[in-house]
């Protein structure tokens, strides 16, 4: 049975080969996928991937074209949206504004004809934190309190399964940290599975366990926010979730786990343990922040990788880095971040030589297009 807060019962979101074709056009492409009860899922992608429509087939809004949807070991995909364990928290709050903070969180109890909802709207709002607020009317709070009672609105009915809607898209860029922050808090302590949808690399990592990466209807990629980063498998990955250096490439061997590479006229290593491919043409992956930069002529670490005859063609102090542009001899520009720990900043125009350890760069399949992300 469920406690007060809704720990569920329920078991695993599973969607199995789930499809949604608008006429000839396909929204989502044979999603497959588990989301094991208690985590907090992220599905991760740009305007028109597909997100949105994947989450109202799970709630039950639009219906697949092809596929099933399960809940532990039960088959919901033709269930009605009212008879899934499963609610929603929409970016537009949609509150009641003709109802106070308390009747909007008692609304899902009352409907189902429960008369003392006393405790459990109390409960709701002390996990918000917003029990000193219970008499206002919605007009009357902040984005953030909004997103706040709508959160409590939708636990009180005791989902399995919550989804979020670009939950926190309304609200300024200092209060989506807080309320990030704060959703991973209440998520930890209802233990509730939570697939939250967002086009912001940024809040998937700061608050998802797992982030699955769409593009046009597919899932590109899955894994924890330290796996898609350090792991790309892709260009569009590899740029989604941060930045990335993609140098074009040919593999020239394989001897034991270094893969020896060539770009830009110089030979370059990679483990090959972090490279997808080992022969033939290669995308050679290295994070902005990995990349150093030295003057030109200086002695380098033994065994880095190094690209020489640089010049600095851009330098943005940002505060705690400053990035630079390197327009290389082969008219390429990379992107290297350097900490600000009181080093002397390098001027556009300055001449220097860019170097990593090999191990922080990864290598891709070669033939796919290097997407932006
Ligand atoms: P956003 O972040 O902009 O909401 P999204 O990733 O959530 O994007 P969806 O809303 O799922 O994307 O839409 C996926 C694609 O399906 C889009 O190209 C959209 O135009 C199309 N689409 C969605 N609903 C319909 C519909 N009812 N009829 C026709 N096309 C639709």
């Amino acid at each position: 049975s469920n406690d007060v807060l809704g720990r569920g019962t329920g078991g695993d979101l599973r969607l199995a080969g789930l499809t949604k074709r608008f006429g000839s056009f396909t929204a989502v492409d044979h999603l497959d996928l588990t989301i094991p009860q208690g985590s907090f899922f992220a599905l991760l992608g740009a305007s028109g991937c597909g997100k949105t429509t994947t989450l109202r087939m799970v709630s039950g809004l639009e219906a697949p074209s092809e596929g099933r949807i399960f809940l532990g070991d039960d088959d919901v995909t033709e269930r009605k949206p009212h008879r899934r364990p499963v609610n929603t928290v929409f970016q537009n709050y949609a509150l009641f504004p003709h109802l106070d903070v308390y009747e909007n969180v008692a609304f899902g109890l009352r409907r189902r004809g429960i008369k003392d909802v006393k405790q459990q709207v109390a409960d709701m709002l002390d996990l918000v934190e917003l029990g000193h607020l219970a008499r206002r009317r919605p007009s009357q709070l902040s984005g953030g309190q909004q997103q706040r009672i709508a959160l409590a609105r939708a636990l009180i009915n005791q989902p399995q399964v919550l989804l979020l809607d670009e939950p926190l898209g309304a609200l300024d860029l200092k209060l989506r940290r807080q309320m990030q922050i704060e959703l991973k808090r209440i998520q930890t302590e209802v233990g509730l599975t939570f697939v939250h949808v967002t086009h912001d690399q940024e809040e998937a990592m700061t608050m998802a366990d797992t982030i699955a990466v769409m593009n046009s209807g597919r899932i590109e990629q899955m894994g924890s926010p330290a796996d898609l980063y350090e792991n790309p498998g892709t260009t569009f990955v590899a740029n989604f979730l941060g930045q990335s250096n993609l140098i074009p490439g040919t593999v020239e061997g394989v001897r034991g786990d270094v893969v020896t590479v060539t770009a830009h006229g110089q030979r370059l290593t990679l483990p090959a343990d972090r490279c997808r491919t080992d022969t033939g043409a290669v995308i050679l992956g290295v994070r902005p922040e990995k990349v150093r930069l030295a003057p030109a002529g200086s002695a380098l670490p033994p065994g880095v990788n190094a690209l020489a005859g640089g010049v600095v063609s851009d330098a943005s102090f940002i505060g705690v880095s400053t990035q630079y542009l390197v327009r290389l001899p082969s008219g390429e520009e990379l992107a290297v971040f350097e900490q600000n720990t009181g080093c002397e900043i390098q001027r556009p125009g300055t001449e220097v030589v860019v170097h990593w350890d090999p191990s922080q760069s990864f290598g891709l399949d070669g033939s796919q297009d290097i997407e932006a992300g």
